[in-house]
């Protein structure tokens, strides 16, 4: 009896640890259920994209083909219905493939529901390698992401398809390149190109809500974001619609802004701190505005963090 009641308080304990331990992602996936309105907008021939309204979700994309739809991210899990309803407003044929711009729960944790149901996931091997394990989100620069830990997958909630540079689907007469340009927003970033539509999705390698937040302490680089956008610009033109991570559809010369933006953030803080100044001098050097990244607190903070960021990334430790 004494043997069950100390196993009860084991299981009992493990319980309440994970909770407690998973407390920030259960509490905002849970709000993302209540907020959510999903709106559906065409792109450009079978191109379409979902957007996530009120609650932070990464943009889907869906391509629909001659014999099912080809969906780019696939949001939260718990939203699952209402994505596969939002899919159904475009096209009655069953979803073929699951491409996963990367490994953050705000675009891949739908892989839980999706790949429990034999849909193929398609994804950079770091992804697979991520979702394994139990994620850490990258705390530094915004404190609402301190101790924000992301459950594992199952084996069957998985990408089955991995890549390391690049990937090419044909698919009626419409070629998909699936491109990876190295460490960036994370380690395992795809862009994905519609060469016929000229359409590309970037995932969170470009987003419109203002300084980007990127995961240093799961592969991503500030340096390699900047140089990703330029990656990412080599294979737009003028006409290319672009889907972003976050936000309305865009174009070449956002991606051209927000790469500017970045570089001078970049190479003020880099000359300002061998000049002696200090942060907040630093900042008052900086001439671009790349508007409030709300959500993510003050934007004086923000731009103090991403600083800090900047000259961790160079290994060097400012209080
Ligand atoms: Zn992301």
């Amino acid at each position: 009896m004494k043997k069950l009641s100390t196993l009860c308080f084991l299981i009992c304990f493990a319980i309440s640890f994970s909770q407690e331990k998973y407390a920030k992602y259960n509490q905002t996936v849970s709000s993302v259920e209540s907020n959510m309105i999903l709106k559906v907008i065409p792109v450009k021939d079978d191109i379409y994209m979902i957007e996530g309204l009120g609650a932070g979700m990464g943009n889907i994309g869906l391509f629909e083909t001659d014999d099912g739809v080809i969906m780019i991210d696939n949001s939260f899990e718990i939203i699952e219905d209402l994505i596969t309803e939002a899919v159904r407003e475009v096209s009655a044929k069953p979803i073929k493939y699951i491409i996963n711009t990367h490994y953050h729960y705000d675009h891949a944790d739908g892989n839980r529901a999706y790949g429990a149901q034999n849909i193929p996931i398609i994804a950079h091997h770091n992804v697979r390698d991520r979702q394994k394990n139990e994620t850490k989100a990258y705390g530094g620069l915004y404190a609402a992401l301190d101790n924000f830990y992301v459950p594992k997958h199952e084996e069957n909630e998985l990408p089955t398809i991995t890549f390391e540079k690049e990937l090419s689907l044909h698919e009626d007469n419409e070629e998909i390149s699936i491109l990876y340009f190295g460490n960036g927003h994370t380690d395992g970033d795809a862009i994905i190109k519609f060469k016929k539509s000229n359409v590309v999705h970037t995932g969170d390698s470009f987003v419109l809500y203002g300084i980007p937040f990127i995961d240093i302490s799961n592969g991503g680089s500030i340096k390699g974001f900047i140089t990703n956008l330029e990656m990412i610009n080599s294979v737009c033109d003028e006409n290319t619609i672009i889907i972003p991570g976050h936000g309305g559809l865009s174009n070449k010369s956002e991606v051209n802004n927000l790469r500017l933006g970045l570089k001078e953030f970049y190479n003020k803080t880099m000359k300002g701190h061998q000049n002696g100044l200090s942060i907040d001098q630093i900042i008052e050097t900086i001439e671009t505005n790349l508007g409030n990244t709300s959500g993510f607190g003050e934007p004086t903070e923000v731009k103090r963090n991403f600083i800090k960021s900047i000259l961790l990334e160079n290994n060097i430790i400012v209080e």
